[in-house]
């Protein structure tokens, strides 16, 4: 990865400065805690500015995710001035001030931009106007003081966000190189704010994806939930295939479902489930998350084993065992989510066996519910029977007798239905 490249020549010296009612924004709308952030630096005698996704969001009539604020005090100047600051980061500094649960995190102006927050390296204090041209893209690039009123834009991030363009600062090319992640960012932000991104920057992303391999691989895995577990996720699948993004991040799984993974995909519909649950305010897990964006090349690769002649279980966890392997090569999958998302697979294999006290005993184990969905996704894509689902889903909501009545119904202790003793064979371990 290139460093501190700042092709700065088309920096214009004077700022447009309008008011902040003039783009829809008012103070009322912005979280009191940042008002009083801000607030209290200028009352120090600093400048101070709300800046980057928050203010974007506010222009666009969206709720923020968060407040940023930027001033011109250093560190240890925030840190006097706020009883509740921390500071986090080792060489470049940020305050965190707490209030109870919410954190407005303060950063101090400065030229060169942050790639990596674990590695804090090479940072230097700047200017304000030099805060703005470190930034990635013009609409993230603006400030917003709520006391004066006023929207400080250096960079004609306004007139871009009121035309719905997504525009890189400075040269885009040299920006994508210096910092591969801001490709990933183009793509999340154009398909959560229906933003379009430059001409010229569509035409980088894929000559330039492949640079995402040089990317930490514990950064792309921040920035990979960022992409597929905020709502948008299947726009954002949408748009990384479109610009060849998705097989840089994910390069076996896209050499087997191709470019695009179609609409009945087990892949696509995991993602259309998951923006769903987020809408429903239900609980997403990385670790389900990946279990569906590995889990054809684990099939394809246990398949293959499995006609070569080896034995089912044992090809099931060496497929699982290689793919997973290959894939941290490029994304640093923790094992906190590693390990259940291995689980969700090995599991599959337990909703062939039904008879006796298999059923009743596998419903009782911790990650039945997450394998139990996997399922419903498996089935929805027609990779095992329907019926096998539904069944599941009726033995869950059945009363003691019924279960009971229901495994005696099987047909035997073997259950000799041709269909089901294929799966037995295909999904092993
Ligand atoms: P979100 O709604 O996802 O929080 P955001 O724009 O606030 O969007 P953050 O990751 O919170 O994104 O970053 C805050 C700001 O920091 C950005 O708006 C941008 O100005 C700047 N920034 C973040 N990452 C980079 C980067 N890789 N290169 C340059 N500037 C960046
Ligand atoms: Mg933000």
């Amino acid at each position: 990865m290139r460093r501190g490249f700042f092709p700065l020549t088309d920096i214009s010296k004077a700022p447009k400065i309008v008011t902040a009612a003039s783009c829809g924004v008012t103070p009322g709308r912005i979280s009191p805690h940042a008002r009083q952030v801000v607030e209290r630096l200028q009352d120090a005698g600093y400048t101070a500015y709300l800046v980057g996704g928050c203010v974007r969001d506010l222009i666009l009539g969206k709720e923020p995710k968060d407040f940023d604020v930027v001033t011109q005090a250093r560190p240890e100047e925030i840190r006097q001035v706020f009883r509740n600051a921390r500071l986090i980061g080792r060489r470049f500094r940020l305050a965190h001030v707490h209030f109870g649960r919410e954190i407005v995190e303060v950063a101090t102006y400065r030229a060169t931009p942050s790639l990596d927050p674990q590695d804090d390296d090479g940072n230097v204090f700047g200017t304000l106007e030099e805060d703005a041209f470190r930034r990635d893209f013009t609409v993230n690039a603006l400030y917003y003081d709520p006391q004066e009123g006023l929207v400080t834009d250096y960079v004609n991030g306004l007139d871009d966000l009121s035309h719905g363009r997504l525009r890189v600062i400075g040269d885009p090319e040299a920006r994508f190189r210096e910092d591969p992640v801001r490709m990933l960012r183009a793509v999340r932000f154009a398909a959560k704010l229906h933003l379009q991104l430059t001409e010229e920057g569509r035409r980088l992303l894929p000559a330039l994806g492949p640079l995402l391999q040089e990317v930490p691989p514990a950064r792309l895995f921040e920035e990979v939930l960022k992409l597929f577990h905020t709502g948008n996720a299947v726009a954002t699948y949408e748009a990384l295939c479109e610009h060849r993004l998705f097989e840089a991040l994910f390069p076996g799984v896209a050499s087997i479902l191709g470019p695009h993974a179609d609409a009945e995909s087990l892949l696509a519909r995991a993602l259309v489930s998951s923006d769903q649950r987020l809408s429903e305010g239900k609980p997403v897990t990385p670790a389900f998350l990946f279990a569906a964006l590995l889990w054809e090349g684990v099939r394809e690769e246990a398949m293959h084993s499995i006609a070569q002649g080896a034995a089912a279980a044992e090809a099931w966890t060496k497929a699982a065992e290689h793919v997973l392997r290959e894939q941290l090569r490029v994304i640093m999958i923790p094992k906190r989510f590693s390990v259940p998302m291995r689980e969700i697979w090995g599991l599959q294999s337990r909703f062939d066996r039904r008879a006796g006290r298999h059923a009743f005993r596998f419903l009782e184990s911790k990650r039945f519910r997450a394998a139990y969905d996997f399922l419903g996704l498996r089935a929805a894509s027609g990779e095992v029977p329907m019926a096998l689902f539904d069944w599941w889903t009726r033995f869950q909501e059945a009363t003691a007798d019924e279960r009971e009545a229901m495994v005696g119904a099987l047909s035997g202790p073997g259950e000799k239905r041709p269909r089901r003793r294929r799966r037995r064979r295909a999904v092993g371990g």
